[in-house]
């Protein structure tokens, strides 16, 4: 760990270098992640790939109250060593897409603030957060910035559910707590009526107090999912499934 950064009150940024990164290759895909390992720890937790440049990689890690990584991550760890594994990515906007919509929680910013950088499409932002982040999103989106109602909690599906559809093809793109990420899949699915290309609903976290979920690696399950032909959607409910199992 070569650097490590007070973005806001809840998001510090690590930045990951040396030697050990020389067998690193970037997917390309602006909502890669990688698993993340932290001394002492054998289970991994995942997190975006912010950045990856001259042999350095950012991740931006969001602090909430208790977590294994969030308390990790709030002690002095410049000079710790922390594993990483091969990058994944599920962002597949099809080419044919006029229009970008990005909606996510404090966790999905990083990928929010990458996949915007990559695009060149007319894109729109809905970014619950605790927190101003004044510069982390770039300029080319038209961001409206909402309050996070608390920690652990999340009112994007409400949000979403209210949003004026665009009209034309384009894709929707979403990641946060999982309870919401369930929900919208519904409402995409069932009042909007899009097909499963048009849009990639991801549940990064679990909130409330219900009980904790499984820690699932989500690359095997990406890993067997496109190999059997499903689709993004298929994917990423599988892998709330096995976390609730
Ligand atoms: C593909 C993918 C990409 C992700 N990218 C990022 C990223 O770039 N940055 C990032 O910060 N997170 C990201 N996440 C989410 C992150 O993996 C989880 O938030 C993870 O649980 C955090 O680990 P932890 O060790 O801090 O907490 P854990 O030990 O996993 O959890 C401890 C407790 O905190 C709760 N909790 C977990 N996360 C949150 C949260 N965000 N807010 C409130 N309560 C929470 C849990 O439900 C549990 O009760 C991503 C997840 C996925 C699947």
């Amino acid at each position: 760990m070569v650097r490590r950064e007070q973005l806001s009150p809840h998001l510090v940024r690590l930045t990951l270098g040396g030697d050990g990164l020389g067998s690193f290759h970037s997917t390309g895909i602006p909502d890669e992640w990688v698993g993340l390992v932290v001394p002492g720890q054998f289970q991994s937790r995942y997190y975006t790939v912010r950045s990856w440049r001259d042999g350095e990689l950012e991740l931006d890690i969001v602090m909430h109250d208790v977590g294994l990584v969030t308390e990790w991550a709030t002690g002095d760890v410049v000079g710790e060593t922390v594993v990483i594994t091969e990058p994944r990515g599920s962002f597949a906007m099809p080419v044919s897409a006029t229009w970008l919509m990005l909606v996510g929680d404090l966790t999905a910013m990083p990928a929010m603030a990458r996949i915007a950088g990559h695009v060149d499409i007319p894109t729109r932002i809905w970014a619950e957060v605790p927190d101003a982040l004044p510069g982390y999103l770039p300029n080319s989106g038209d961001v409206t910035w909402l309050e996070q109602p608390g920690d652990g909690e999340s009112l994007l599906a409400s949000v979403v559910e209210s949003i004026d559809w665009p009209a034309g093809d384009g894709y929707f793109w979403m990641a946060g707590e999982s309870a919401q990420m369930r929900a919208i899949r519904k409402h995409l699915m069932r009042e909007r009526r899009l097909p499963a290309t048009a849009y990639d609903v991801m549940g990064y976290w679990r909130g409330g107090i219900q009980r904790q979920p499984r820690v699932v690696d989500p690359g095997p399950i990406w890993q067997a999912g496109k190999a059997a032909g499903h689709s993004d959607e298929e994917i990423w409910a599988a892998y709330d499934e096995a976390r609730e199992s």
